[in-house]
């Protein structure tokens, strides 16, 4: 989301005469667009930060100003004390103010320009607005992208214990159905053929249609792929309590719907689930997981999951990799439980040393990492549709994305970027992919859908 924020951010600034540059060093301005959700994450802005202060103040000495902006969750997070700490910095913004950017911008340049004490000049916007920033952004302009973000819900109200972004991102919000379509419309027109949607809880999406009725994830989902020149559809990040019937019949009727799932479940404890606050049991998540197989038995899932949150013993660490073990996963991002300042989780008696955690990763990420390998390697054989993204880095070499997301590299010089093509997986490599054209792609991945994974 923060790809998406940033991009936006970027078309409207464009206007102002800001274009993307590839130095900070040499910027006018530099936005930091920052995330909060592990310590880690937030300890490099402060660590990025002081390496500006560096080229701003090199700069002022060649009388070319340079314009501090921090953006994002972390922004949101520390707001005053961030302008305390690093009075540097001329703008703090949080991820819902960031259609105000060129006022902001306006008011750093008029600061700037005047006298007073630095640590009075800075901009702090970090409200929840009343309004949606996105009844203000400009029109899309990812030109030339052959897949795009297009965020369609933020925030989230769920308060699991562990986790920052309900006061970060604010209250769960869904944007209105018909000016997703129109930014879709906008992106395809620029030649986007897959939209990944995305929503800290996209699943709970239930944005107004035009006629006044809530609609789901899974009706928006047939929307799009309603749309001329929509060929691929993915969304993230859902949660396993909001999949519901609508959107599992979408996985089974909506051909563009790709057959790879982002399905977070954190642990594969009861009691720990319970204690995060999930709002649902492991039984309830492998029925889920049951279900949606079962209207699509392509279906490949991908996952998150944290290790050492407080309280975890070694039997619910064992639970953890059992479940792994039951659903088998394509690839699943793996993080150590990271103490965050105001959440309930952060008080809890229990903590669990680093050491211990850090054995527990190593354990979760080696299975992990065979279940992938072993995917890619099931893969070899097949024929998949491959939607080409970039050139390869030697000539007459093509990059695209299989229905599960994998890169895959194929030398042709009848296709470009942006089509689809029928490719027979020949090899795999640890992270990628390499097969030949066999056909042009039908946009309709699922001829050889009974081959796949079983549970
Ligand atoms: N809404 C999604 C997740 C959004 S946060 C969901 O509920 O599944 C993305 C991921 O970051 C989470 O799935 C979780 O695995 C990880 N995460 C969030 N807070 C964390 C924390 N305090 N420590 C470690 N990992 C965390
Ligand atoms: Fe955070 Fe996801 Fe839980 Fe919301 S549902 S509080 S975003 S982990």
């Amino acid at each position: 989301m923060n790809v998406y924020d940033s991009a936006r951010m970027a078309e409207i600034l464009a206007p102002l005469g800001y274009a993307p540059g590839d130095d900070p060093e040499d910027a006018d301005m530099v936005i930091l667009n920052t995330c909060h959700i592990r310590e880690k994450a937030s300890d490099k802005v402060y660590s990025e930060l002081g390496r500006l202060r560096k080229a701003k103040a090199r700069r002022a000495e060649e009388g070319s100003p340079m314009v501090i902006a921090v953006a994002g969750c972390v922004a949101q997070a520390e707001g005053e004390e961030m302008l305390r700490r690093a009075p540097y910095v001329d703008i703090v913004l949080g991820p819902q103010t960031y259609h105000r950017l060129p006022e902001m911008v306006a008011r750093a340049h008029r600061a700037g320009d005047g006298a007073g004490a630095p640590d009075q000049r800075g901009v702090l916007d970090t409200e929840f607005p009343a309004d949606s920033k996105f009844d203000h952004l400009p029109d899309r302009q990812d030109a030339n992208a052959v897949s795009a973000f297009l965020s369609i819900q933020e925030g989230c109200d769920k308060f699991c214990t562990f986790c920052v972004v309900p006061y970060t991102r604010g209250a769960e919000f869904s944007r209105p159905v018909a000016q997703v379509l129109e930014e879709a419309r906008q992106l395809v027109d620029g030649g986007v053929r897959e939209l990944t949607l995305l929503g800290q809880n996209v699943n709970a999406y239930h944005g107004v249609d035009e006629a006044g009725q809530e609609a789901g994830l899974g009706t928006l989902v047939e929307r799009f792929a309603a749309l001329e020149g929509v060929a691929r559809i993915r969304y993230t990040t859902s949660h396993p309590r909001d999949v519901d019937d609508a959107l599992i019949a979408a996985h089974g009727n909506v051909d563009a719907l790709m057959p790879f799932l982002h399905l977070p479940v954190q642990s594969g404890s009861d009691r720990i689930l319970e204690a995060m606050n999930r709002g649902h049991d492991v039984a309830q998540y492998l029925d889920t997981v049951a279900r949606l197989r079962a209207a699509r038995p392509d279906l490949a899932l991908s996952c998150d999951f944290i290790v050492g949150f407080p309280g975890e013993s070694d039997a619910d660490f064992e639970a953890t990799l059992d479940l792994v073990r039951t659903v088998g996963f394509t690839m699943a991002y793996s993080f150590k439980y990271s103490s965050r300042p105001g959440t309930p989780a952060a008080g809890m008696p229990r903590q669990v040393p680093e050491d211990v955690k850090d054995e527990r990763l190593a354990r979760l990420q080696a299975l992990l990492e065979e279940q992938r390998q072993a995917f890619n390697a099931e893969t070899v054989g097949r024929t998949l549709d491959v939607l080409f993204e970039r050139p390869g880095r030697h000539p007459g070499q093509l990059v695209g994305r299989s229905p599960y997301n994998q890169a895959v590299h194929v030398a042709t010089t009848e296709h470009q970027v942006g089509d689809i093509a029928k490719v027979a997986i020949d090899s795999c490599k640890p992270h990628s992919l390499e097969g030949h054209i066999v056909g042009s792609g039908s946009a309709q991945p699922r001829e050889d859908s009974e081959e796949r994974l079983s549970a």
